[in-house]
């Protein structure tokens, strides 16, 4: 057994499949779909290949293997953001650019100066669908209009590397941007595929906490009143004024506001399972990685350089002047992220002995002590509770704006708006 009977029995049946797309991207049958939030061989075409299952890194990511061979240095689990040159604080100085990012719109700034420059001939981003504005979708940007345009973290899960496909038929040069274990399914599909990683000029990762089920924009959306149908434009991460948050605005002009800090709640209710096994926060296997840098603001994005075209194309933001950057170090990631990261990175072993299905990241974690594993078994309880019948009950009949409190409460101080 090696096709996709195989991917399924080992991999998407014990919720190990990070649904990252790697493996519909790469089948030569062309016969695996996403549907109904699942891998299917919707053909039923499967000619038992075994390059779905090569390229899996659901099943297993050895992270002492592809230290060695992308920094050659051992895999060291004492270190949070694993292999890097450099940190630093970055802002796009473009005010459109700044604002239209999450952060400090930096991912976009790189993918336009790379374009403009002629190094790339197209950018793998996240744009929403065309009829269904609610909805987002995997695409090779060839304009600065469409990577402006795909700006802003879509904090929902989506097998954003099923455009391997469409990178292959180009024969284009593309700079590739994904979550870290979309980039570890890249990797795996680059060193199987040598066209493939002569096209891929360079990988950018986002940090990544937690994403979410499709199921919590729909929640949201819920609370918001306003019809799908009647959605012209949705975002997770608007900025207006002071604020950032979730944007809903309707076809008669009407919009619905809630503040980041008002529904990061949804983290411990819809992240799906395989997250909770996740051990890479911040795309350790990228040449450089993204996220926010909170301390200084919505304006700023954090960036790890790790590999020497990650480097290169930072110097190269900077020369052109399209960029500010200030060099920093981990305490200021921990300073705001220390919660998320100590979740990922330090409590992993709580979750592990609890879970029957883990992946196979050949390292050995350190079992946590005192508080941290205190801290580390309370946060699987919950995650546990609201994936279970009772748990999803309760989501129901606990009132919106009561779990909006308590998330701000956690989070900071923060509001919530309807506008009509
Ligand atoms: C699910 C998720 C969880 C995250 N968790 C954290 C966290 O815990 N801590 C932290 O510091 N940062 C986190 N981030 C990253 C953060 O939200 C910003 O994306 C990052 O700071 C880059 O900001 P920017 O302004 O430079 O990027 P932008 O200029 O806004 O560009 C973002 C790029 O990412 C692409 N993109 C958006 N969503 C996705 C997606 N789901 N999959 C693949 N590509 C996508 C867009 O198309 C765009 O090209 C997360 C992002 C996501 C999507
Ligand atoms: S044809 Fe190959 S890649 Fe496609 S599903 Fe079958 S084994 Fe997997
Ligand atoms: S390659 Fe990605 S989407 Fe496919 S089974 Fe593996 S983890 Fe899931
Ligand atoms: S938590 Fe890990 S597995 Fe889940 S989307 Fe983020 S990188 Fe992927």
């Amino acid at each position: 057994m090696k096709g996709f009977d195989k991917l399924e029995k080992e991999v998407i049946a014990c919720d190990l499949c990070t649904r990252c797309g790697t493996c519909i991207g790469i089948c030569p049958a062309e016969t695996l779909a996403y549907e109904d939030g699942r891998v299917v061989d919707s053909r039923q075409a499967c000619v038992q290949c075994g390059m779905c299952n090569t390229v899996c890194p659901g099943k297993e990511f050895p992270m002492d293997e592809w230290s060695d061979r992308l920094f050659q240095k051992p895999y060291d689990t004492r270190k949070l953001f694993g292999i890097y040159q450099g940190i630093y604080t970055v802002c796009a100085l473009d005010e459109e650019i700044r604002t239209k990012g999450s952060s400090g719109g930096i991912v976009t700034q790189l993918l336009i100066s790379l374009l403009e420059s002629r190094q790339i001939e197209g950018a793998v981003v996240v744009r929403e669908k065309k009829n269904e504005p609610f909805r987002f979708e995997s695409m090779i940007a060839t304009s600065t209009e469409q990577i402006i345009e795909a700006a802003q973290s879509k904090y929902v899960v989506l097998p954003v590397n099923q455009v391997i496909r469409d990178i292959r038929r180009s024969g284009r040069k593309i700079a590739y941007v994904g979550l870290p274990c979309q980039i570890q399914g890249m990797r795996k599909a680059m060193a199987d595929n040598a066209q493939l990683a002569e096209q891929i000029v360079v990988l950018i990762s986002l940090f990544c906490g937690f994403n979410m089920e499709e199921e919590a924009t729909d929640y949201l959306i819920g609370k918001s009143k306003i019809k799908k149908s009647e959605i012209t434009k949705l975002r997770y991460r608007q900025k207006r004024g002071k604020e950032t948050g979730f944007y809903i605005r309707g076809r008669d002009e009407r919009e619905y506001f809630i503040n980041k800090h008002g529904y990061t709640f949804m983290n411990l209710i819809f992240s799906p399972k395989r997250c909770w096994k996740c051990y890479d926060y911040s795309g350790e296997f990228a040449d450089i990685s993204v996220g926010d840098a909170w301390e200084k603001g919505d304006g700023y994005s954090r960036v790890i350089v790790r590999t020497q075209t990650g480097s290169e194309l930072l110097n190269m933001l900077e020369k052109q002047g399209k960029v500010r950057a200030e060099s920093c170090n981990e305490s200021s990631i921990i300073k705001t992220q220390k919660k998320v990261v100590t979740y990922k990175k330090r409590q992993i072993a709580v979750r592990q002995k609890g879970m029957k299905h883990f992946p196979d990241y050949g390292v050995q974690f350190e079992q946590c002590q005192g508080k941290t594993r205190i801290k580390g078994v309370i946060l699987y309880t919950i995650l546990r509770f609201f994936k279970n019948p009772v748990g999803r009950l309760v989501i129901r009949i606990l009132p919106f704006r009561l779990l909006v409190k308590v998330s701000e409460r956690i989070k900071g101080k923060e509001v919530i708006k309807v506008e009509n």
